[in-house]
């Protein structure tokens, strides 16, 4: 179990919802005992949609909207959203420039991701494509690159990440325990509403239900799993 609270971190995830649904209830119990918590999202989630009349520009602008309120909920210090085209995101010199730049700007101790190790979850899914690149560029973002000076040199002083937690692994070896945070992650998650056209109350209802899965694997009632990362010895 991880106790400790960091002074700023910061999550990057590629799509709109990803960060509430994957670290939403520690992001939120960070944020209420006072971290400074950033998120940024990759892509404007403008495919996001089973509906073939959909307009990605339009798509794109309801789940802005749908971020901006889940962001209140989770009580987020700021959100930056890249624009990346849903879908299409490439490990680009140009994207692992932009999070450089953002972890040597913001300096966080903690920095949560996807896991792009994971690729099959079970038999009925496999990891998004977008998830597997924007977790392999924010590795490879935090490090060697921020904490290095010769790797993007107009990027910022150089900043060594401590802690780098991600999410959506298949091999979680600690937890945040969400029990505080938990109707709060719930409530966030529910703010994106193009992506679960269900009855309401369902996300929230599977969230609850994640949580406690991983809550009886870590001896609490609702917990959040991740893999973690020590960095720079
Ligand atoms: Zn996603």
């Amino acid at each position: 179990m991880m106790d400790d609270t960091p002074g700023v971190a910061l999550a990057v995830y590629a799509h709109p919802d990803d960060a509430d649904v994957a670290c939403g209830g520690t992001l939120a119990r960070w944020a209420k005992a006072g971290s400074a918590v950033h998120l940024v999202v990759c892509t404007d989630g403008g495919k996001g949609s089973f509906n073939p009349k959909a307009v990605p520009k339009k798509l794109a602008a309801a789940r802005a909207g749908e971020l901006e309120a889940s962001s209140a909920i989770i009580g987020l210090t700021s959100v930056t959203s890249l624009g990346f085209p849903d879908g299409e995101l490439v490990d680009s010199d140009e994207f692992r420039c932009t999070l450089v730049e953002r972890v040597r700007l913001l300096r966080p101790d903690v920095v949560c991701g996807h896991d792009p190790s994971a690729l099959f979850f079970g038999q009925e899914y496999f990891n998004h494509r977008d998830h597997r690149i924007a977790g392999t560029a924010l590795l490879d973002a935090v490090s060697p690159a921020a904490a290095l000076p010769l790797y993007f040199p107009d990027a910022g002083p150089p900043h060594q990440v401590a802690t780098v937690l991600l999410s959506g692994t298949l091999e979680p070896d600690v937890w945040v325990d969400v029990t505080d945070t938990i109707e709060c992650k719930a409530a966030a998650v529910e703010c994106h509403r193009t992506q679960f056209a269900d009855a309401q109350g369902w996300a929230g209802e599977a969230v609850r239900r994640r949580a406690e899965e991983e809550g009886r694997r870590a001896g609490t009632s609702f917990a959040e799993g991740f893999r973690r990362l020590t960095l720079g010895g």
